[in-house]
């Protein structure tokens, strides 16, 4: 049961689709981010322009999908959606810029994964707003060139940091999305319950919160599964008695940490003593990549002081010891 996988289900998409906040107003948490974007895309209707293209960073499940069709939807544009696997060819770019009305919205998902010629196209296509096609081949290869509507560009990634330098310049409003606190996600649990119609208390909220990790896409499934229990073997409604009998039952971890994240802190305590140790000798260890361990993982172990960076590399907690049940003194003897 690995409620992480990014791989979603048609159904678990749809379930997703269904909760999907639309405005502004019903999106929770991330207000510095979401006061930035109400003024930027305000200017932009104003002026009746297309927005600056936007990138949102951040680890999977914290909203980025969710984000970009509010911005359509707030600057009453058609919004489009893609990913950088599927364009695969520079023609599936040139098919997807020419069906944009004036000022529509397309967003990339996953944009750090662009084959290089098809990034290659979309330079000017997002600088001029044209694209340079080239047709046929050999001697009579000529390039034809075609003018585009003014569209705005929302790429979401996972790992900026492999994102190419003149990629990320394009880019005129870069934001960071975080991780959520547990009662803005409570809030959002409350909200989805009342989307299923689902009764589920203040407290059982506040329990399926504190174990979601940080993310939405986590705590609405948690609570979808919650839901399975208290109708199988409840009144129906959540209370906290059967959120917390549920997540055991689930395995739910109680700090919410997955199996990657528990591997992490466990290496670290049982490979090289708590450290400190480099995040590429943690990664070798781990057969993980250091740069997804950087930007995915990392930021939410630090968040919840389960680990620490020091000037000599990553350093577990006191509270990683307690929390994986093994004792500080031992393992420093050993
Ligand atoms: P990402 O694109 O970053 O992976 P999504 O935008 O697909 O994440 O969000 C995953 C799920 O979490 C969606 O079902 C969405 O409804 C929900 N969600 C994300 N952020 C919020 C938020 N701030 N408020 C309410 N629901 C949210």
């Amino acid at each position: 049961f690995d409620i992480r996988d990014h791989q979603l289900t048609s159904k678990e998409r749809d379930f997703e689709n269904a909760l999907r906040p639309l405005n502004f107003e019903d999106f929770s948490g991330q207000d510095k981010v979401v006061d930035n974007l109400r003024i930027f895309v305000k200017a932009a209707r104003l002026r009746g322009e297309a927005l600056d293209h936007v990138l949102l960073h951040g680890p999977p499940g914290l909203g980025k999908t969710t984000l970009s069709n509010i911005i359509a939807n707030e600057l009453r544009v058609g919004f489009k959606v893609t990913s950088g696997p599927v364009l695969d060819k520079p023609g599936d770019l040139a098919g997807v810029l020419t069906s944009l009305e004036p000022n529509d919205v397309l967003f990339i998902d996953e944009i750090h994964r662009l084959s290089p010629v098809v990034e290659e196209y979309l330079y000017s296509a997002m600088e001029d707003y044209r694209i340079d096609i080239m047709i046929d081949k050999g001697p009579s290869a000529r390039s034809i060139q075609i003018d585009l509507s003014p569209f705005t560009l929302v790429g979401a990634t996972t790992r900026s940091g492999l994102l190419t330098a003149p990629l990320r310049a394009r880019f005129g409003i870069n934001l960071h999305l975080e991780y959520y606190d547990d009662d803005i996600l409570s809030n959002i649990i409350r909200r989805s319950a009342s989307i299923l119609d689902v009764p589920c208390s203040v407290p059982a909220a506040s329990e399926i919160a504190s174990r979601s990790r940080g993310t939405p896409r986590i705590a609405n499934a948690l609570l979808r599964r919650v839901r399975d229990f208290a109708q199988v073997k409840g009144s129906g409604s959540i209370d906290t008695e059967i959120a917390q009998y549920a997540l055991e039952a689930l395995n739910i971890d109680k700090y919410g940490l997955d199996e990657i994240d528990n591997k992490i802190l466990c290496t670290i305590i049982d490979k090289f003593n708590g450290g400190p140790v480099g995040l590429t000798t943690i990664a070798t260890a781990l057969g993980e990549d250091a740069g997804t361990i950087e930007e995915v993982y990392e930021p939410f172990l630090i968040k919840e002081g389960f680990m620490k960076r020091t000037p000599r590399g990553r350093e577990v907690t006191e509270l990683a010891y307690k929390h994986l049940g093994r004792s500080l003194y031992n393992s420093q003897k050993t």
